[in-house]
């Protein structure tokens, strides 16, 4: 019987942005920073041998270079494929690099403030 388990690893980042696309006068439309925190869930077996579903470390392996280069201290809209850099978009951005290599990502939350945050579970059937 397979033990299906749920892990969440938590990392943040500072970075600034604007968002290009809101009205003239909105507060969103000036460059300003966040203190950007997201989380990864992986979902799925626990593997008999190890104990666990996944080294936390390798979950690193694959998400801190993409902090480091792309995300910490850089202006957003300036990162391939963030020109509008809302946190829908920052999670799918995060989503779409970080799913091929650890298949049992199953949700992206990315807290743009203390009290907003966007959650994406990948593509819908739809
Ligand atoms: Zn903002």
């Amino acid at each position: 019987m397979s033990q299906e388990v749920e892990i969440v690893k938590k990392y943040r980042f500072e970075a600034a942005h604007y968002l290009p696309n809101v009205p003239e006068g909105h507060k969103c439309r000036r460059m300003h920073g966040h203190s950007f925190r997201f989380e990864l869930v992986l979902r799925g077996p626990v593997e008999p041998d190890t104990g666990w579903l996944i080294d936390f470390g390798d979950i690193s392996k694959v998400v801190k270079p993409l902090i480091e280069n792309h995300l910490d201290h850089y202006l957003l809209n300036e990162v391939e494929g963030l020109e509008n850099p809302t946190s829908e978009q920052i999670s799918i951005w995060l989503w779409n690099r970080i799913k091929p290599h650890l298949s049992a990502l199953s949700e992206v939350v990315v807290h743009e403030t203390c009290t907003a945050r966007c959650i994406y579970r990948g593509p819908g059937d739809s």
